[in-house]
């Protein structure tokens, strides 16, 4: 009988939790432990309307006191969880205390990743938090040049508001391709020249070798040893989960705490987890996966919500990710690999209005879409059902 309910992570995979096991019927107790102060916020608007400018910080918060209220949670913020013990089924907290739980959601997400050595100047950023983002808009204010580290969605989003902002813009990948990771080969180019169009300068195979300034860095230095100037610089070269906390619980952990097709971690049947922490095989795509973007996190608690409350259901979902680039909306549903098999059945790339399908097999693997959310959330759907390739290019017809 669970009568106590912990989540641990109060951003959107937690409180979408706490709302869902609600909404669920849920009547016991829900305890919401953060380690951030703020009430639980939303991430896309820092690189986007919050760092530009054109929202308030207020406006990115996912609830207010009043929401906190109807759903009846104990709320801890301002602290962190030190540790879990599944045989006393209880978490610490820092400074000391301990909670019992009967069921415990990990939500703690991910952390950026650093570059190692980089130096303690001011003015190199990362972006992951509300005060990450303030700080940024803030530099973003008084700077004339940026340069980007990491052509992923973070390096694409500042470069684009960046640009938005007026600043000149640098961006510096590691790869031979932007984005290549999320978009495959054939798609990343499309991006860059997007990128290209509104006056980025984005520089492939780059390495980083250091950071140079006095108090405040005032260039890049790169592996050939060239440099860059730049009054500020953003790191966006991916994320690293939250689960140190968990190391001596016996959870299996291999970036971020391993769960079976129900989101339960393996080796501790009253523990959950979702969003950008949790790593799972999705029956869908028979394929193990962590995903990093906000409908899983939202998705995923509204599965572990019914799974706590009674009502299993393996979580397949079909991947979804956007990114607001400029005036551009670009969608990813599935999971497109580097090597798959490319075609644009509607729109064209020069357009800069198409969806791209990929596939594998005689599978369809993913739709991208830019400017064509319609018909990509149709591929969603179809995705749900694993179409060969000949069905999903029926679909892709009957759209053009
Ligand atoms: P998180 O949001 O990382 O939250 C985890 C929370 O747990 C944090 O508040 C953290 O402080 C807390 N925590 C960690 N450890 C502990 C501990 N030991 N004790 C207590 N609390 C702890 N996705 C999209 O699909 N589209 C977008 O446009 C998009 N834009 C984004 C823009 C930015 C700038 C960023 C950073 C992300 C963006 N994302 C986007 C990704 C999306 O925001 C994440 O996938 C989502 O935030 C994941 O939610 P989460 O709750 O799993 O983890
Ligand atoms: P990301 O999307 O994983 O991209 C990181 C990029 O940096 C990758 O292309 C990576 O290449 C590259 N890189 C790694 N090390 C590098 C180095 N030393 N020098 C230069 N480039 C390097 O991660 P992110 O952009 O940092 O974003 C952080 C998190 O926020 C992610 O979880 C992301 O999904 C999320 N986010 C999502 C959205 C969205 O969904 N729209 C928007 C913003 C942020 P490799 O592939 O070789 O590692």
């Amino acid at each position: 009988m669970v009568e106590h309910v912990v989540v641990v992570g109060a951003s959107l995979g937690g409180l979408r939790t706490v709302q869902s096991l609600r909404s669920s019927g849920f009547t016991g107790k829900i305890t919401l432990v953060g380690e951030e102060h703020h009430l639980p916020y939303d991430r896309p608007p820092l690189s986007k309307h919050v760092l530009s400018g054109e929202w308030q910080m207020e406006q990115a918060f996912l609830a207010d006191r009043a929401e906190l209220d109807r759903v009846e949670v104990d709320l801890r913020l301002g602290v962190r969880a030190t540790d879990l013990d599944v045989p006393s089924h209880s978490i610490g907290l820092h400074g000391g205390e301990r909670i019992r739980y009967d069921a415990l959601v990990v939500a703690t997400g991910a952390r950026p990743r650093t570059i190692p050595d980089t130096p303690p100047l001011r003015g190199i950023h990362v972006l992951r938090t509300l005060e990450d983002g303030l700080h940024l808009r803030a530099a973003l204010e008084t700077s004339a040049k940026i340069v980007v580290v990491g052509a992923g969605f973070i390096g694409a989003e500042v470069a684009a508001t960046a640009r938005k902002c007026g600043l000149d813009v640098t961006v510096l990948e590691a790869l031979p391709v932007p984005l290549s990771r999320g978009l495959g080969p054939v798609l990343g180019p499309v991006i860059a020249g997007i990128h290209a169009d509104h006056g980025v300068d984005l520089r492939t195979s780059a390495g980083v070798a250091g950071f140079e300034g006095k108090d405040t860095v005032e260039r890049v230095v790169m592996a050939d040893g060239s440099t860059i100037d730049a009054d500020v610089v953003v790191v966006g070269i991916g994320v690293v989960p939250n689960t140190e906390w968990l190391e001596e619980s016996g959870l299996v952990l291999r970036d971020g705490v391993v769960c079976d097709h129900y989101s339960q971690a393996l080796g501790a049947p009253e523990v959950w987890a979702v969003g950008d922490v949790a790593r799972w095989h999705n029956d869908l795509f028979d394929e193990e996966m962590r995903v990093e973007h906000w409908t899983n996190a939202v998705e995923q608690a509204m599965a572990v919500a019914a799974n706590i409350t009674g009502a299993p259901t393996p979580y397949s979902p079909v991947p979804y990710v956007w990114s607001d680039q400029y005036d551009s909306k670009i969608q990813i549903v599935g999971r497109p690999g580097p090597t798959d098999h490319v075609e644009v059945p509607i729109g064209a790339f020069d357009d800069r209005k198409f969806v791209a399908l990929t596939h594998r097999d005689g599978r369809l693997t993913g739709a991208v879409g830019l400017d064509e959310p319609r018909k990509v959330m149709r591929f969603k759907r179809l995705m749900t059902t694993r179409p060969t390739w000949d069905e999903a290019m029926a679909v892709a017809r009957e759209l053009a």
